[in-house]
């Protein structure tokens, strides 16, 4: 297929802002087109792949594609504010087109970008600038407005995930409930779309592919949660990183919370589900901690350390030692375990791992429904520096990316807030190379809302990485005012909650401060709601008063 056609697609889609008509653009398009998975994946702008490739860096592209000067890029930025629009305008200002153009097909699209984020280390830059450029100079203008979106995680059409779900049910005939489930077991919509042509929607789970995980509801407090279910199972609620271990024989992936193979990371982990785990085939969950010698759990920074880390991991896995503590089956020699209750796959899960203390073990876990043993059990969570308590239904079956109630978190009040950067401030003085002071929004009303500024805090360290972060990620400049792209989530300590006509959410955090990026574990998506911001106001009233 034309990259042109695709190009139109996305110019009918930013021209309404209705999504049923959205959804029904989507599914005539999906119904025609050849290279289904590739147009499905590009429709949404290709989410969830970093390309590693910065402004700074896109800029270098248009320089190159059209031979253009740093000062009139910068201008023609400033003016339009999207450098995909200034790539429109080189375009359709060329003086000539290379001899030898090609009309770009998706696929060869696709590819290119598909190569950018394996390119690192030396080199690397220049190979991206070519084969960008490459795309461009090929492309007509309107082709090469939506490229440098897609590359720079910005297409601008609006469309979310909901309505490539629905947009595939419709155009196969399929039920959006069904779309949604195949999208659980597979993790990929283009899969997903592939398998509704053929009318093979039935998904099942994959050893090996990822599942989405199912998800925690805040409680009110400890005596609520417990009312709650008629048996509850309590475990602590560990300040670490989500881990699902899948196992074949002697094959194992693993996979982060947001579905990233981060199997190399973790090779004594590996090791540990081949010799002890007592299953041909599974898949399990649990929360990986880092660790120091005595077994005592040390910050999440230092785990993340693990996380991030592509090269000398081995020596890595000595310096920072790591424990597992499982909570979760959902796959067992053949047999799919969501649609058994907790109380049976937990049961399930205790037979099949050997456990090793402190390394490879289940998680701390009670049932009970006594106040005062659950009190001692959450004074003992926390003691240990752990984050609090889950309070779980064992009655329930697992709903695999889903917060629906069955999982319930219990932690201090007053708990972090995880919050979204969406705008910024350039520092003064000996400080104007970094962004000083961040916008911080929740999710509320369908959009993010502005709800504190977090200025001082940040040691110099903090405050350089937090800018190199947030460089690329740049929508807008207005004076020493940064609009930023809702990418970077991070978690925040704060005095109070106090009501605020400053903010479209009502609400200010007094004194908030960074607890820690939580970028690995947490998209934008993921951040907490006005719901909770008043909710937490509430309570802090209650508690106050
Ligand atoms: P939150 O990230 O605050 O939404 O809390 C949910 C997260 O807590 C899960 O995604 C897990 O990463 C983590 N967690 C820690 N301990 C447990 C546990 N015992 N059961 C389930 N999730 C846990």
């Amino acid at each position: 297929m034309k990259y042109s056609e695709l190009a139109q697609l996305y110019e009918k889609l930013g021209a309404t802002t209705k999504k049923l008509e959205k959804r029904d653009i989507l599914a005539e398009f999906y119904k025609k087109a050849s290279d289904l998975s590739i147009i499905v994946k590009l429709s949404q702008g290709i989410i969830g792949v970093d390309f590693g490739v910065a402004k700074q860096m896109m800029k270098d592209v248009i320089k190159k594609a059209y031979g253009a000067s740093d000062s009139e890029i910068i201008h023609k930025f400033k003016e339009t504010g999207d450098l995909g629009k200034v790539a429109e305008y080189f375009t359709s200002h060329r003086k000539q087109r290379t001899l030898q153009h090609h009309e770009l097909s998706v696929r060869k699209v696709y590819e290119n970008l598909m190569k950018l984020p394996s390119l690192t280390g030396q080199g690397s830059v220049e190979r991206k600038v070519d084969l960008i450029a490459e795309l461009l100079s090929n492309a007509s203008s309107s082709e090469a407005r939506y490229i440098v979106r897609t590359v720079i995680g910005d297409l601008r059409v609006g469309v979310a995930e909901g309505i490539i779900r629905d947009a595939i049910a419709k155009a196969f005939n399929q039920e959006s409930k069904d779309v949604e489930r195949a999208y659980d077991f597979l993790g990929d919509y283009g899969e997903v779309a592939e398998r509704a042509s053929k009318g093979k929607i039935k998904a099942e789970i994959e050893i090996g592919k990822p599942v989405r995980v199912m998800l925690a509801e805040r409680s009110k407090g400890l005596k609520e949660a417990l009312e709650k279910f008629e048996n509850p199972a309590l475990e602590l609620k560990y300040d670490g990183f989500r881990l699902s271990i899948h196992k074949e024989g002697k094959d194992v992936w693993l996979y982060s919370r947001r579905n990233e193979n981060v199997t190399k990371q973790f090779p004594e982990l590996v090791e540990f589900a081949r010799s002890n785990i007592k299953a041909k085939e599974c898949i399990i969950e649990g929360e990986v901690l880092a660790v120091d010698k005595h077994g005592r759990s040390l910050p999440f920074q230092r785990l993340s350390r693990r996380v991030q880390r592509k090269y000398h991991i081995e020596k890595m896995s000595i310096e920072i030692p790591i424990q597992m503590n499982f909570f979760d089956i959902i796959y067992l020699n053949g047999k799919n375990m969501m649609h058994e209750k907790l109380s049976v796959r937990w049961h399930a899960l205790k037979k099949i791992i050997k456990q090793v203390k402190e390394k490879f073990q289940l998680a701390e876990h009670i049932e009970t429904k006594n106040l005062k043993q659950a009190e001692k059990f959450y004074a003992y969570s926390l003691k240990k520096g752990q984050e609090g308590l889950i309070i779980k239904n064992l009655d329930a079956f697992y709903q695999p990316g889903k917060r629906v109630g069955y999982w319930l978190k219990v932690k201090p009040i007053l708990e972090p807030l995880d919050l979204v950067i969406v705008g910024g401030e350039w520092g003064e003085g000996k400080r104007t190379k970094w962004l000083g002071s961040l916008l911080l929004a929740c999710k509320g009303k369908g959009k993010f809302l502005e709800t504190a500024k977090m200025g001082s805090g940040l040691t110099e360290k903090q405050l350089e990485e937090m800018t190199r972060k947030l460089k690329s990620l740049i929508i807008e400049e207005h004076g020493n005012h940064v609009i930023i792209k809702p990418k970077i989530v991070i978690e925040v300590g704060y005095e109070e909650i106090q009501r605020s006509p400053k903010y479209p959410t009502g609400y200010a955090l007094r004194f908030p401060r960074l607890l820690r990026l939580r970028e690995q574990e947490k998209t934008a998506d993921d951040v907490n709601t006005l719901h909770d911001i008043e909710k937490l106001f509430n309570q802090q009233k209650k508690v106050r008063s």
